[in-house]
């Protein structure tokens, strides 16, 4: 089984010619609300992959919630665990796209800050032991930190995606047994200033196992994944060539998915990026995020081509 703790929010996605200035108003040419958050996102892509997926996470009780519960459960996802905060509304990010592809986004957290680390050290105590757990970093830190620990002591595999960056503390990051991030959050990981010179693409994976004491793999979108297993092996996994990108939401929600899905099937770290390589790449010709990611029957297409 998978469980993944994490965020859930409903995407509200305005296209826009022009982002607006300070001040201004600007009309819309489309709105669209999509369920989005990457906990969620991951827990929809481990369940398209193929995994028993369970999901960690608090909704508010509003209608936004309802929605998301669906989606979450239209896609085969367990959501028993997935708590009701009648006080705080459920996660809202406003996303604004120009037409020249740039965005500007602002989230609401809303009953995402409300899962803290007794609500999930809660949940995980009621939860079957899962193989396999996945967090994010969307909820707060010692929730996070605490969800780490408590996988840990259950012997379970931990994920640990560092998105967005935040700096954690040693202990948390002693029970992650595999760390994804894509390049900024890799750089961000290892110190690195934005902007300044740094390591080489195919330095970082090897840097951050040496920094984390644990297995590693990198996502540069359209290069591809760089993973470093916890043998010390290092692997090159070549992006899945796509004709035309559509929508780059969700793509690594997707990779971290079904990653985890086809490591709960047992396959080794290679293998498993090279599954979510592919998964990832159909996502990206789709639009939406949740929405986008394919099921297991059409990677499996892919591969075997
Ligand atoms: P994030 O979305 O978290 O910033 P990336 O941009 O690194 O992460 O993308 C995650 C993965 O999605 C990549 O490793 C790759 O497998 C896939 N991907 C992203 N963009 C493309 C693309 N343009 N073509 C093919 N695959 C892509």
């Amino acid at each position: 089984q998978v469980l993944v703790i994490g965020s859930a929010n409903e995407d509200h996605v305005l296209t826009v010619d022009a982002l607006p200035v300070p001040g201004a108003t600007v009309l819309a040419g489309s709105s669209t609300l999509t369920a989005g958050g990457k906990g969620a996102n991951q827990a929809v892509a481990a369940a398209r992959g193929g995994a028993d997926t369970a999901f960690v996470a608090a909704l508010g009780a509003d209608d936004r919630g309802a929605r998301l519960r669906a989606a979450l459960e239209g896609a085969g996802v367990d959501t028993r665990l997935v708590g009701r905060r009648p006080g705080a509304p459920t996660g809202l990010a406003v996303v604004t796209v120009a037409a020249s592809g740039e965005n500007a986004i602002v989230v609401a957290a809303g009953a995402n800050a409300e899962l803290d680390a007794d609500a999930v050290e809660a949940a995980l105590a009621d939860a079957t032991p899962a193989h396999l757990v996945v967090v994010q970093c969307e909820i707060p830190v010692p929730a996070v930190c605490r969800a780490l620990e408590v996988a840990g002591r259950r012997g379970a595999f931990a994920i640990l995606n560092l998105a967005p960056f935040v700096a954690l503390p040693e202990r948390a990051l002693r029970a992650v047994g595999l760390l994804v991030v894509n390049e900024s959050e890799a750089r961000a990981a290892l110190g690195e200033r934005p902007g300044a010179a740094g390591r080489a693409v195919d330095d970082l994976a090897p840097a951050l196992a040496a920094r984390f004491g644990c297995a590693v793999v990198v996502t540069l979108g359209a290069r591809g994944a760089r993973c470093r297993t916890r043998e010390g092996r290092d692997v090159t996994v070549p992006a899945h060539p796509v004709p035309d990108a559509v929508d780059t939401t969700g793509a690594g929600d997707a990779f971290v998915g079904f990653l985890a899905a086809a490591l709960a099937r047992g396959a080794d770290l290679a293998d498993a990026a090279r599954t979510a390589s592919v998964a990832a790449a159909l996502s990206v010709q789709r639009p939406g995020a949740q929405a986008s990611f394919p099921a297991l029957a059409e990677v499996d297409a892919v591969l075997a081509t």
